[in-house]
């Protein structure tokens, strides 16, 4: 480690389960720890309506809450938690430099980036010329205005199932619109949907193009088998089709995989050493906030032991 003495033990960047749990280990491990959790710190479990598979809760929490109390012990173990972002990241030498959104400089022995992912869109023009005027990528915060309307949810994973039940409290209709024939969804949730008169499936389309004047009125649905087109009439239309991992600011300084996630050892060390990763932005395959607090725990504690090794 250079002489210089760093701000903080450990950086970590990413308020989401992944990162918060770090902090709980990394400041009981008597590490001096900031938190960088952006603007609203939380992550993504914010948009999350109910949670019933984190152990210990007996009945369902909702993200926000769940954030909330993570945030607090986080707080209250002596973690710094900064409400801003992190925008620049030089890895090249230690101590790291960070560059934070207010356009201070803060150095740290060692990094764990939790940036977690950001919501996937389909991509085609009319997408953004309705975005925020009836297409929008959160059903937890879009979904009030649409009490009484027609609406459809893009996607056939546990996101889109999530957003098309939540949205039968408010929508008189929920379409789900799935590009193939069979849910991605887990078992669970495809039951609920199906016992809710208010959801309709459709299968084996996507969206062509998003129509209305001002507002939307109608998506046009291509069929993938047949090319038959077949139009939608809604006012809602609520993308749920994945995410990309935040790694933007990373790149061409970590080993990222071809999707953009961070690549790891089992031990949750990126390519550049005193750097971990943990949760959904190096987790292509479970994506599950218990996961994502379990690889935070890794980091910390691996992070930890890299700060102990490489003293002087
Ligand atoms: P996901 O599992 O990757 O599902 C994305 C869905 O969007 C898939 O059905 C996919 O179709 C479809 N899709 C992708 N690109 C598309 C495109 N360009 N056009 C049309 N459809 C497209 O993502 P997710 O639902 O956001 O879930 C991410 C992870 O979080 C998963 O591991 C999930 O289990 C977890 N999660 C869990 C909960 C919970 O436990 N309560 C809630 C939310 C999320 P294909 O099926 O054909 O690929």
């Amino acid at each position: 480690m250079a002489d210089q003495k760093p701000d903080f033990d450990i950086v970590i960047i990413g308020s989401g389960p992944a990162g918060l749990t770090a902090a709980i280990y990394a400041t009981r491990g008597g590490a001096a720890t900031a938190l960088f959790g952006g603007v609203a710190p939380g992550g993504q479990l914010l948009q999350t309506m109910e949670i019933e598979n984190f152990p210990g809760f007996i009945d369902p929490v909702a993200g926000a809450d769940l954030m909330t109390r993570m945030i607090k012990q986080v707080t209250r173990l002596g973690a710094v938690v900064f409400q801003e972002s992190i925008t620049g990241a030089d890895l090249s030498a230690r101590p790291f430099r960070f560059k934070a959104g207010s356009g201070k400089e803060y150095t740290a022995g060692a990094v764990i980036i939790a940036t977690g992912a950001q919501a996937r869109w389909l991509g085609i023009p009319s997408e953004q010329k309705f975005t925020g005027k009836g297409v929008s990528g959160c059903a937890t915060c879009d979904g009030f205005f649409f009490r009484g309307k027609e609406i459809c949810v893009i996607g056939g994973g546990d996101s889109a199932a999530e957003d098309a039940l939540f949205l039968t409290k408010f929508a008189a209709k929920v379409y789900l619109v799935h590009r193939r024939d069979k849910l991605r969804a887990s078992f669970r949730l495809q039951e609920k949907l199906r016992a809710n008169p208010k959801v309709e499936i459709i299968y084996d389309h996507i969206p062509e193009e998003f129509i209305g004047e001002a507002r939307l009125a109608a998506v046009n649905l291509k069929n993938v088998r047949t090319g038959a087109v077949r139009r939608l009439e809604v006012t809602g239309a609520f993308i749920a089709i994945g995410h990309t991992p935040a790694t933007e600011a990373f790149k061409g300084k970590l080993a990222l995989d071809e999707a953009g996630y961070i690549v790891t050892d089992e031990k949750t060390a990126a390519s550049v050493p005193g750097v971990f990763a943990a949760g959904d932005v190096m987790d292509t395959r479970y994506k599950q906030a218990v996961v994502a607090a379990g690889t935070g725990c890794k980091a910390a504690m691996e992070a930890l032991l890299f700060l102990e090794e490489n003293k002087n």
